[in-house]
């Protein structure tokens, strides 16, 4: 067994992915899918699901102790603007690109075109009936939006996991302790020293990655409805192809002319994390994977792959943006109502919008084109029916957007942290120049 405590954690995980798509089928195979369901869902799943649980417990504490400790040791906080505005400058770019191909293969492939609809069974209407009035109960408007990132109360924002509270307040408490000078030398030195050991937990826990991995991987295999997908098998093709085409050619550009960083030892170095994304189709879960890759396998320095990457999983999500543009025009094409420019472009908007306030959590993407839909002028019924009709297989897409989503994140990480140092690298020679 010493051969796989040897071998890289991708590897390991790799060999989970493909073992467990392989005895999921097998499962599903010979004992038929509505008992391969019920067993992989009530004793497979939930070793999957602790794993999940494993990571995401780490993700407040973890985002908190070292953005905090990056800040103390940047020493002042102007390095905290150019971070910023690297990341949201890449960010939008990525988006842009997502949305433009997202919409021009929708154009070119019609996937809403000829599409035969299966019966709606009552149980699944009703269940996404239930969940989509969870979701506009919990949604708020934009400034309301804005206005939640500055967390009146940052203990309750670690509570319910609000990630974008925790950074800001992780920032300014960072800030506080280099303003308190000698005084907060004491916290900061404690906060580092919690910094490493949620660190080297996490190490612990991502050992368990592969067998996590595996177990989603029986499920998914072994539940999802295929037949069902082979109706929407356009749209189910367009996604992962458009996907596809951002990871291999969007990001390696970006990646190349931004961050001068080769692609084959990104990807190499972030495999085990685009795995883990793959599988529990959640960035925020995935989250701590991208920053162990990040950190360790491509060099980032840890604060800029913690603040960057934390902030890429609940706002860049440009698997999402694409899924959404995606499945407006192919809901307006099913319905026969024309696709004309001006609604084009409106989708654009609400799909940048949409991508920017999807959680990043399993079925995220999709409860979002209920909201989405409903701003396009469909009735509540409709946009049940078509959420309804995606929900037995939107795992299969979820998986490939969540993928996108997690690269696009570690792609910007890895850029914003290369143009800081190589700007550092010049500042010195110059200041050695003139010394
Ligand atoms: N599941 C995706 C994620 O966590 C969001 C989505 O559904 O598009 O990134």
């Amino acid at each position: 067994m010493s051969w796989w405590f040897k071998a890289e954690l991708w590897k390991r995980v790799m060999i989970g992915l493909v073992a467990g798509l392989v005895v999921g089928l097998s499962i599903r195979l010979g004992m038929g899918l509505e008992s391969a369901s019920e067993f992989t869902t009530n004793w497979i799943k939930p070793w999957g699901d602790a794993f999940v649980r494993l990571i995401r417990m780490l993700i407040v504490p973890l985002i908190a102790a070292t953005l905090i400790a990056g800040i103390v040791s940047m020493g002042d906080a102007s390095t905290l603007r150019k971070v910023g505005v690297r990341a949201f400058g890449l960010y939008g770019l990525t988006t842009l690109g997502a949305i433009i191909l997202g919409l021009s293969a929708a154009l070119i492939f019609n996937p809403g075109i000829g599409v035969e609809f299966p019966e709606l069974t009552e149980s699944v209407a009703q269940d996404v009936e239930t969940r989509l009035d969870a979701a506009a109960s919990a949604s708020a408007s934009l400034t309301d939006r804005l206005l939640a990132i500055i967390p009146s109360n940052p203990i309750a924002a670690m509570v319910s996991g609000d990630i974008l509270g925790v950074i800001f307040f992780s920032i300014m408490f960072g800030i506080g302790i280099l303003f308190a000078g000698e005084q907060g030398k004491a916290i900061g030195k404690a906060i580092d020293s919690a910094s490493s050991s949620l660190i080297s937990l996490t190490d612990k826990i991502m050992d368990l990655a592969p067998f996590g991995v595996f177990a989603l991987m029986v499920w998914v295999a072994s539940t999802q409805d295929y037949e069902l997908m082979l109706s929407f098998v356009k749209l189910t093709l367009v996604l992962y192809g458009v996907c596809l085409i951002q990871i291999l050619i969007v990001y390696p550009t970006i990646l190349i002319v931004f961050g001068r960083e080769s692609p084959a030892r990104f990807f190499r170095g972030m495999s085990s994390a685009m795995a883990i994304a793959y599988s529990t189709a959640s960035s925020a879960a995935t989250l701590p994977a991208t920053i162990e890759s990040l950190v360790k396998n491509l060099g980032v320095k840890r604060s800029n792959a913690t603040g960057v990457a934390a902030i890429g999983s609940t706002i860049n999500m440009d698997g999402a943006a694409i899924y959404l543009s995606l499945v407006c025009i192919f809901a307006l094409q099913a319905s026969g109502q024309p696709v004309t420019m001006n609604t084009v472009m409106t989708i654009a908007v609400l799909a940048t919008l949409g991508s920017v306030g999807a959680a990043g959590i399993p079925n995220g993407g999709l409860f979002m084109s209920a909201a989405l839909l409903t701003a396009l002028g469909f009735s509540a019924e409709q946009v049940i029916f078509f959420v309804a009709i995606l929900f037995p297989f939107d795992r299969v897409l979820d998986m490939m957007r969540t993928l996108t989503n997690v690269t696009g994140d570690a792609t910007v990480a890895t850029c914003v942290d290369r143009s800081l140092t190589r700007q550092d690298s010049v500042h010195t020679q110059t200041n050695e120049g003139t010394a």
